[in-house]
């Protein structure tokens, strides 16, 4: 396992609500987070077909168009009773000419499970995978998950994303019904980072 050592990290993402997300997360540790986004780096195709793989994808290219380390994330929502699907193509699922309408996505996620008259409780996850790369090629994995139900009409504004759709068990409320803090401290994204943080930055 090798250690973090400097003051600043980039972030492989192009996504604004996962960036607030990511910038809330690293606020306890003295390290600056910039994103591949703020720093105008090409966006790389994920052609891979598993979240470990885009996530590597994502922080390679990062860390060696930046020469810092950089921590890429790829997430998505795995619905049960659609065998897994969005997963890996969840971004996919919002694409509308060529824009993301993630309206679009919730709505086709629900006329797929009326479809198949899946019954409810709708279960769902949220999975995220986060690889730490260095510049040298070296990398490390971490992931979290949480569990929740899909719930139809979706409620609340906050987050972005699938978040209006998605209850994590043992709340009422949808991750877009939580301020940032509440959904920081259950979500898949919050464990992942809670993980690295253990294993690579104290
Ligand atoms: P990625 O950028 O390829 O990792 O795409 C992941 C997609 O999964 C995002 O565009 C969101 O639609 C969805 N997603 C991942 N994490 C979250 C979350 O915390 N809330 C809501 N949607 C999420």
């Amino acid at each position: 396992m090798r250690r973090f050592s400097g003051d600043r990290l980039v972030v492989a993402t192009h996504n604004a609500g996962k960036m607030d997300e990511m910038r809330a997360l690293f606020a306890p540790l003295a390290v600056g987070v910039v994103s591949a986004g703020e720093l105008a780096l090409d966006e790389p195709v994920e052609t891979e077909s598993s979240f470990l793989g885009n996530a590597r994808i994502k922080a390679h290219a990062a860390a060696r168009a930046t020469g810092l380390v950089a921590l890429g994330d790829d997430s998505g929502l795995e619905v049960e009773a659609l065998g897994g699907a969005p997963g890996v193509y969840t971004a996919n699922w919002a694409e509308v000419d060529g824009k993301r309408d993630f309206g679009h996505a919730m709505r086709r996620t629900h006329d797929e499970l009326v479809a198949r008259r899946a019954p409810e409780p709708w279960l769902a996850r949220f999975r995220c995978t986060l690889v730490l790369a260095w510049p040298d090629g070296h990398d490390e994995v971490f992931e979290g998950v949480i569990d929740g139900r899909l719930v139809w009409p979706i409620r609340g504004r906050e987050g972005h994303g699938y978040d209006p759709m998605f209850e994590p068990a043992g709340s009422d409320r949808t991750f877009a019904e939580m301020t940032e803090a509440e959904k920081n401290a259950v979500s898949h994204r919050a464990r992942a980072v809670a993980a690295m943080i253990a294993r690579c930055f104290t």
